[in-house]
């Protein structure tokens, strides 16, 4: 086992460990009563990702904050005029928000919420395999840590990679990226750019088995198969759609097919039933059995965000997200070439296998 990986399996054994218990429907209603009125004492706004709690995505909707990927939550924060923003999602979409909107407090339900990306790419570590490619462009996913960001020439998230590489290809420039090798293998084998890939996975999406989605195809041979291309090469392969979170929710509004297979985190059930009420949506199938978080498509570390630790942080302001001022004034540089880049872009027919 390498060291990462033995980093990733330390972190991922936290996190089963603070996940948060089942709440009876008594606890559940007097936690979001008070969420509701602290958020309003505290001119906060929730934030919350697709791949969260569906209790908090429908809290985040009811007070007037936002559900999104991670590039538009970035967005809605930086636009939106309260002074604390609450990111409910992994702690590189808390350091994302602190980095844009530096004069706000930044709070998330744990701060010990991370991504088995960001732990897979220490930022030592990849300084020296920059230096080692000093000729490349760097390129780095929205899911490290902000001195990784502080490194890159470019951040970019899963809605808008494929647009950036092939912009800098076309201007000749070789890249570096990192750290999902799986997304980055999606794009260089769509855009064609000389890419040179970190070795890192996501936990979840590396799960998702090739054979198991063969024999669920079998079943229901008239759905649409949407996968996050952060999964294995294999599994993109038989995707009727790759794509971003908003991506795929998107396609499940918009296709002609009652059913879809889904391979990425079922958090983003939600807001799929939500949009599209009367298509069926079914798992991809994972390498488990079901005794055990990847077994059943939902990121541990997503899963530590609940609505008691949520509403503590919000009276006790304990979780809050600080990043160093050197490491923020570098890492806003290539997160503000990706917002600019993508302004006005059209994300979501983007992507499209
Ligand atoms: S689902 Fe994967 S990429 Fe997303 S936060 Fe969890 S480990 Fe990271």
């Amino acid at each position: 086992m390498t060291k990462a990986e033995d980093r990733i399996l330390v972190q991922e054994h936290l996190a089963h460990a603070a996940e948060p218990k089942q709440l009876s429907a008594d606890e559940k209603t007097w936690l979001e009563s008070r969420i509701k009125a602290v958020l309003k004492e505290k001119d906060a706004v929730l934030v919350a990702h697709y791949y969260t709690d569906p209790d908090i995505q429908r809290l985040a909707e009811e007070t007037g904050g936002c559900v999104a990927d991670s590039l538009e939550m970035a967005r809605f924060g930086n636009q939106h005029p309260a002074s604390t923003v609450v990111v409910a999602g992994v702690r590189f979409m808390g350091e994302t928000a602190k980095i844009l909107n530096p004069e706000k407090r930044i709070l998330m339900p744990t701060l010990e919420a991370t991504c088995s990306l960001d732990v897979g790419c220490p930022p030592d570590e990849f300084e020296a395999f920059c230096n080692e490619h000093s000729d490349r462009t760097v390129v780095v996913y929205a899911n490290t840590s902000a001195a990784v960001k502080a490194r890159a020439d470019w951040v970019v998230t899963s809605s808008c990679a494929q647009a950036i590489i092939e912009d800098l290809d076309a201007r000749g420039e070789k890249i570096l990226w990192a750290p999902d090798k799986h997304l980055g293998h999606y794009v260089q084998k769509t855009t064609g750019a000389d890419m040179l890939l970190w070795d890192g996975s996501c936990i979840v999406h590396e799960e998702f088995k090739y054979r198991g989605l063969e024999d669920l195809k079998a079943l229901y041979p008239e759905a649409a198969v949407l996968v996050h291309p952060e999964s294995p090469d294999a599994v993109v392969e038989m995707a009727d759609v790759v794509g971003s979170t908003s991506q795929l929710i998107h396609a499940v509004q918009t296709l002609p097919n009652q059913e879809f297979i889904v391979a990425t985190d079922n958090g983003i059930f939600y807001k799929m039933q939500q949009l599209a009420p009367n298509k069926t949506l079914i798992e991809a199938p994972t390498a488990g059995d079901g005794a055990t978080c990847r077994s059943c498509a939902q990121c541990p570390w997503m899963a530590m965000n609940g609505l008691k630790n949520l509403l503590h942080v919000l009276e006790h302001g304990d979780q809050e997200v600080l990043v160093g001022p050197d490491t923020r004034e570098a890492a806003l540089k290539p997160l503000r070439r990706m917002l600019d880049f993508t302004s006005g872009m059209n994300l979501k027919a983007a992507g499209n296998a």
